[in-house]
């Protein structure tokens, strides 16, 4: 059975389309010992197709899709300047040229990605009106994600009624996090009432990197500790104990925590008070300076890391200063994290950045032998999980207490999973 993934955002849809390929042996490198420990109750998902459809309602589209061959050879097929009016033209985009490719056959489900799942959902959840409604009551949390993720679910289900559709939520992996770390210091009627806590993001890869992480460290997950990082665009970390997360860096919003590609991470509170009292912002005008005008961005005015890291190399202070707040609140992060757990087994490190920045790595790990973590230069120097045997490369020195792991994640292929164990559990 095929699974379709899709990551829908405001005017845009990234999908990718699966095989459970029961003992099937897939093309991927990094895909096929990937699933290490997850139950598909099969074997290792196959990648079929991988595509992007953007500027989704704007006078010119793009479309492009890559089909990956049994041999593992990849086709990239890119339509410029289409018209695309809506996410339903997007959709039957995308469902025809997986069909014009002989793919789609045998499609039995699709997996959406949700980024706010709120206290309703700690699971992966087939998906119904009444389960739209409940997304739906998300949105007031997510006003800037979950919309365009119920547009992609609303238009899936419109035009493949005969599909089942299952919604993965980027809260799920840190719906349990203890009390003592979700809680805001704030009077309960404004969590009862209002919702206020931390929920947690990025859960889906976290899930997935630790799950890798036990695997490459050979033990089970329910014996190891480990700071997962994922460092990309937008960036978070998170405490795994266990195989659960017990504490993680975004809060009510994807806003909080570390230094992001264009998003501020921590301040204080103050600072909106003041923007709002003294600078006359209105509160939209704020929200979008602190996501979209802040971060690596406000700092440098660069938010991809590579353009920083070469301007830094160059001599420039302002970005050289961009990366040392971004580095400097990572390790604030790591030894929080490290008393959180109580014993540190891995730093995994994920994401755009942790999976090829060697650079930042080693800035982060820097004379870290108070948590017990050494990297090893030679190991690390050059690098990039995506390359790395089963998408995994153990970067630390033979003596460190602690080990340093760059792991590839697999947002959509968790997806993928995580829709079948929860058609598997619909069917049972
Ligand atoms: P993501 O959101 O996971 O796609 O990550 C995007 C971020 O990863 C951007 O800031 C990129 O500059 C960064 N990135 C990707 N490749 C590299 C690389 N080779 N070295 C440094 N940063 C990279």
């Amino acid at each position: 059975m095929q699974v379709l993934v899709l990551n829908s955002g405001s005017s845009s849809i990234k999908y990718r389309l699966f095989d459970d390929g029961r003992g099937g042996d897939s093309p991927h490198g990094v895909g096929d010992g990937a699933s290490v420990g997850t139950d598909t109750g099969g074997g290792a998902l196959v990648l079929l197709a991988r595509g992007l459809v953007e500027r989704i309602g704007e006078s010119t589209s793009t479309a492009a899709q890559t089909v990956v061959a049994a041999d593992g050879t990849a086709t990239e097929d890119v339509e410029d300047g289409i018209a695309i009016a809506d996410h339903a033209a997007g959709f039957r985009w995308i469902v025809d040229r997986l069909e014009g490719s002989g793919l789609a056959d045998d499609l039995g489900a699709i997996g959406h990605r949700v980024v706010h799942g709120g206290e309703e959902f700690s699971a992966p959840t087939v998906i119904d009106d009444a389960v739209i409604a409940r997304i739906q009551a998300q949105i007031p949390l997510a006003p800037l994600h979950n919309p365009a993720n119920l547009t992609g679910i609303e238009v899936a289900r419109e035009l493949r009624p005969d599909l089942t559709n299952v919604a993965v939520f980027d809260t799920a992996f840190h719906a349990n996090l203890p009390a003592a770390a979700y809680r805001y210091a704030v009077p309960e009627q404004l969590l009862t009432e209002q919702g206020v806590r931390r929920y947690g993001f990025h859960g889906t890869s976290h899930a997935y990197v630790a799950r890798q992480a036990a695997a490459a460290l050979g033990r089970a997950e329910e014996e190891c500790r480990l700071v997962t990082l994922h460092l990309g665009n937008g960036a978070s970390a998170a405490a795994v104990d266990g195989g659960r997360s017990v504490e993680t860096s975004m809060g009510l919003s994807p806003l909080e925590g570390l230094v992001m590609g264009t998003r501020s991470g921590d301040l204080d509170p103050a600072v909106i008070f003041h923007l709002l009292r003294e600078a006359g912002m209105t509160p939209d005008e704020v929200e979008r300076v602190l996501n979209r005008e802040s971060g690596l961005l406000g700092l440098c005015g660069d938010n991809d890391l590579r353009t920083i890291e070469d301007r830094a190399a160059a001599g420039d202070a302002a970005a050289q200063l961009a990366l040392d707040v971004y580095v400097h609140r990572i390790r604030k992060y790591l030894g929080a994290y490290a008393a959180v757990l109580g014993r540190l087994d891995a730093v995994v490190f994920t994401a755009g950045v942790g999976e090829n920045s060697d650079t930042l790595r080693a800035a982060i790990c820097a004379d870290l032998e108070v948590l017990g973590v050494r990297l090893d230069p030679a190991r690390n120097d050059g690098v990039r999980a995506s390359t790395a045997p089963g998408g995994v490369a153990a970067v630390h020195a033979d003596d460190s207490e602690v080990a340093v792991l760059v792991v590839a994640t697999d947002e959509e292929r968790e997806i993928a999973e995580q829709t079948l164990r929860a058609l598997r559990a619909l069917r049972a």
